[in-house]
């Protein structure tokens, strides 16, 4: 967003969350103007960024609620302070709703993100020390899945699987189950990771369940990413294959951010007990009364058609921007995700220029290293784009060609302010058609 964006949205009379939050805000201009701005960013520039979603008006009202004052270490009916009568009630809605929508027996809704939740699930399911096997980070994997500049690196000893290598027909760069199955052989982890953070293909967790087993490993599946197309039906579940399921709820499941652990009940108190007090003090109810909404919303018809329109949208991204000569990771998608490789485009183009000239352009992403990058995480030679948060806004595949056609044009012309500001003409344009939040319930501070 330009400066003149911004003073924009501070004076243009929308307020932050819409509904009655925004007039208490009034009291405290300096706060209030930074979230009105960052609504008027998020309405008017496309927002690609995998990870992200727009949160129904629900999840935003139950994540501003009076449950942020409440203490409730403990879990339901085993609280350590008074007065925890509804937030018993809303975790325990929020648990019934959770193992409802994924088929699980037990979930922990306590973990405060996908991170937590992961610690959590590696306290309850290994000890310091053991070896994991998990992705390795620049081929796709999670920090936490045994990054050495992460808790996880320094505490266990993680052995890295990788992809197979790229192939000109875009068969290449799939998990590497053969490698997977190698190194579960050799290093006889105590536990085998499956789940990505920048991958676009669909992850069978079956070929894992099979190798853990052989090698009497157990099996976690890091489903951050994909949880909604899980819930959604557009990808296979792990849930009743995999020993742990860890998963975010503010991804491709469109909930508050967060994060969640599905498990059987013979592991819900070795899980439960990792959490708290393993891992965490006390609970964010209010964010959990928001995990409620959001698997409530889940559970709708309309969100499987969601999740197939996420998947069809990254396709649909996908050939857009092969017509504009990028090199698909993958050479192509199955999930939210399209993992771009700059380099066929523009040798000279890097993912950091990249990702700084489109923001420019109104499209927001972000660089990520691709398979065998020779650049650093911090420059990098690849983009990862994402459509969760555009599908819910209600665009469809016609405006994903556009929007790969305004990509490829910024960066043809990165070097041309008239042309940048041109495509960011035509991305506010195209914005205001899919308001994720329209104004008809965005009050003007009176
Ligand atoms: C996003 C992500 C996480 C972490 O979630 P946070 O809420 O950011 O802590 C963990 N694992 C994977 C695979 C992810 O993509």
């Amino acid at each position: 967003m330009t400066p003149t964006d911004r003073d924009a949205a501070r004076s243009g009379g929308h307020v932050a969350l819409g509904g009655s939050y925004d007039a208490a805000l009034a009291g405290d201009p300096e706060v209030a103007s930074i979230l009105a701005a960052e609504l008027d960013r998020q309405r008017t520039t496309v927002q690609l960024i995998a990870s992200e979603n727009f949160t129904s008006r629900a999840v935003l009202a139950a994540t501003a609620s009076v449950l942020t004052n409440k203490y409730s270490e403990g879990y339901p009916g085993r609280r350590y302070y008074g007065g925890n009568v509804y937030a018993d009630e809303v975790e325990s809605l929020a648990c019934d709703r959770a193992t409802a929508l994924f088929g699980a027996e037990h979930a922990n809704v306590q973990p405060h993100s996908g991170a937590s939740a992961n610690l959590a699930a590696y306290l309850a399911l290994v000890e310091p020390g053991d070896t994991i096997l998990a992705m390795r980070l620049d081929q796709g994997g999670h920090l936490t899945h045994g990054s050495p500049v992460s808790i996880t690196g320094k505490t266990y000893r993680f052995v890295a699987y990788g992809v197979t290598p790229a192939a000109p027909d875009g068969s290449g760069e799939r998990i590497d189950l053969d490698q997977v199955r190698d190194l579960a052989r050799r290093e006889r982890p105590r536990l085998i990771v499956a789940g990505t953070t920048a991958y676009s293909r669909i992850i069978d967790p079956r070929p894992f369940r099979e190798i853990a087993d052989e090698v009497g490993a157990l099996f976690m599946f890091d489903a951050a990413h994909p949880a909604g197309l899980i819930a959604g039906g557009a990808h296979p579940s792990p849930v009743g294959i995999a020993d742990v399921v860890t998963f975010t709820t503010h991804k491709t499941l469109r909930g508050p951010r967060g994060g969640a652990i599905l498990c059987s009940s013979d592991r819900a108190r070795a899980v439960d007990a990792a959490v708290f007090p393993g891992l965490q003090g006390g609970p964010l109810e209010h964010v959990i009364a928001a995990k409620a909404v959001a698997f409530a919303e889940a559970g709708r018809p309309e969100f499987k058609e969601y999740a197939a329109q996420v998947v069809r949208n990254a396709a649909a991204l996908a050939d857009s921007l092969v017509s504009e000569r990028f090199r698909l990771v993958a050479g192509g998608t199955e999930n939210h995700q399209v993992i771009v490789d700059l380099r066929a485009f523009d040798p000279d183009l890097t993912g950091k220029v990249a990702q700084e000239v489109l923001d420019r352009g109104g499209i927001t992403c972000n660089r990520n290293q691709i398979p065998d990058d020779p650049r650093s995480p911090f420059v990098t030679s690849g983009l990862r784009l994402g459509t969760p948060a555009e599908t819910t806004a209600g665009m469809l595949e016609a405006e994903m060609a556009v929007i790969g056609s305004l990509l490829a044009r910024v960066l043809r012309h990165r070097d041309d302010p008239e042309a940048v500001e041109a495509v960011r003409a035509e991305v506010r344009e195209l914005c205001a058609r899919f308001d994720p939040y329209p104004t008809a319930w965005v009050e003007s501070p009176s």
